[in-house]
């Protein structure tokens, strides 16, 4: 509950004008809800409609996108790009091709990314795009055709110093290569900065697939370590078995945990051995194929039909990696039962509001997305660097860099927390610790 008055008419504000997304309001009520203390020690915030500005994005680009599909029909799909914030750097974030993005899912993404992009401390803003097209059962001419047009208008609202798209749900390296080759044969010029994610051959950044799993373990690691603790011998549960989820496993996996579980929108393995990426990898990257096909390999696993379920798994630490509001108060509430204890999200708000309560009601360690899985953006902006340069950095150096901008937001995050009076609610420094520097910026640049 927002008690602060002005903060609280900012948000009824945001209500009337922006009907029915609902994801939009959950993600803005929490950053005020934060921001209380921060306004009150700095009325100039207030005296520049700072917070006004900052929940209003800068523009919305809105567009049809028409493709012909293997039987030779017309198909009509809706693009979009929310260019948020630009007040840090050109706006950054990525691309969600799934069949439920519609504005109001974009906004709630582009503006949790303007605090994500600001706590890696690199000079990125917030934005965040997509269709409504489902590369689902699609042929790769399909979605060939598809990227194709959607870039076809999207181009002329981007650029290497404007805004820098990337992956997200449904976009992989396929999409991210499709689309460059339009942005190249369109523009004419080899603007490799105006996409991140690519493949190593046209301009990639070697550990940008793995970043967001790994980032995320970083994070993890370095909430545990602060806490005593660790990922040895601790049993994991992830959720989702895309892009976060695999390389999630990956690194919790290295750091000595065993990760049971992966799931995708119809159900989820259990393999109390320790799930094996590379059968993973094999299915999802090679073959494209559901989860439930691990159990072709690995007779001894466990498959459940429904999602949900995976929380019912006992585990020490759940990462959710599969999308918004996926993890609920009913499913927290099962998951401290069990005994977890940390809690820490690869995808973006994967709890509901009521669970994120429940967690920090419980003292449970909890890494909020903004903070924990800004490593894919990082590692982007990382991609962006060595465009310019126009050079190719080792993984290691990559990784190395990685690692340290994660432990840094962990400790910014945790510092802010520290200040502001509520020590370990990184909820609260996390989205304190990413305002301000964009409120600063705001300040300094004038009011527009
Ligand atoms: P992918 O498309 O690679 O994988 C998404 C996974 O989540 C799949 O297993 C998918 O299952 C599952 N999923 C998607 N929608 C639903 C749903 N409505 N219910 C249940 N499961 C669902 O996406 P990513 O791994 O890239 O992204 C996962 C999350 O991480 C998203 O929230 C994204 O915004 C966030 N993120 C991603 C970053 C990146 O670098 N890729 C960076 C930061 C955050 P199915 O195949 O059945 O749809």
């Amino acid at each position: 509950m927002i008690k602060n008055e002005y903060l609280k008419s900012v948000m009824e504000k945001v209500q009337q004008r922006n009907p029915g997304e609902t994801e939009f309001f959950q993600a803005v009520s929490e950053v005020l809800e934060s921001l209380e203390p921060v306004v009150e020690r700095h009325p100039e915030y207030q005296a520049n409609g700072i917070i006004e500005r900052i929940t209003e994005p800068d523009r919305i680009i809105k567009f049809r996108v028409a493709w012909v599909d293997d039987n030779n029909r017309v198909q009509i799909n809706r693009g979009f790009r929310v260019q948020f914030n630009s007040a840090i750097g050109p706006y950054k974030g990525g691309l969600r091709f799934h069949p439920s993005v519609w504005e109001g899912t974009l906004k709630f993404l582009g503006f949790e990314q303007i605090f994500k992009n600001s706590l890696t401390g690199l000079p990125i803003g917030g934005g965040k795009g997509g269709s409504d097209f489902d590369p689902k059962g699609k042929s790769d001419m399909e979605v060939l055709r598809f990227c194709q047009a959607f870039m076809t208008e999207l181009y002329r609202h981007i650029g290497p110093d404007v805004d820098v798209p990337a992956g997200d749900i449904g976009v992989g390296g396929r999409e991210i290569g499709y689309l460059y080759g339009q942005y190249l044969r369109i523009r004419g010029s080899s603007e490799s900065g105006v996409l991140t994610g690519k493949g190593i051959s046209f301009g990639g950044s070697l550990a940008r697939t793995e970043a967001t799993g790994y980032g995320l373990c970083y994070f993890t690691d370095a909430m545990l370590k602060a806490n005593g603790k660790s990922f040895k011998d601790q049993t994991v549960v992830i959720s989702g078995s895309g892009n976060v989820a695999q390389y999630a496993l990956v690194k919790a996996t290295e750091l000595g945990a065993k990760v049971i579980t992966l799931s995708d929108s119809n159900g989820y393995i259990v393999d109390k051995d320790g799930v094996d990426f590379e059968t993973v990898k094999q299915i999802k990257q090679v073959k494209r194929g559901r989860i439930k096909e691990y159990l072709e390999t690995h007779p001894n696993a466990e498959y459940h039909e429904g999602c949900k379920g995976v929380w019912t798994v006992p585990c020490d630490i759940a990462l959710p990696c599969a999308t918004q509001n996926e993890l609920d108060e009913e499913s927290a509430k099962i998951l401290v039962k069990n005994g977890c204890t940390v809690v820490s999200e690869g995808a973006n708000m994967p709890s509901t509001k009521e669970a994120v309560k429940y967690f920090l009601d419980n003292k449970i360690l909890f890494g909020p997305a903004k903070a924990a899985n800004a490593g894919g953006v990082a590692t982007s902006e990382l991609e962006m660097r060595q465009n310019s340069e126009r050079t190719s950095w080792t993984f290691e150096r990559v990784d190395e860099k990685l690692k340290g901008i994660m432990e840094n937001i962990y400790a910014k995050s945790a510092a802010a927390a520290k200040e502001y009076g509520q020590p370990g609610n990184l909820v609260l420094g996390a989205n304190i610790a990413g305002f301000q520097k964009v409120a600063d910026a705001m300040l300094a640049e004038g009011i527009f």
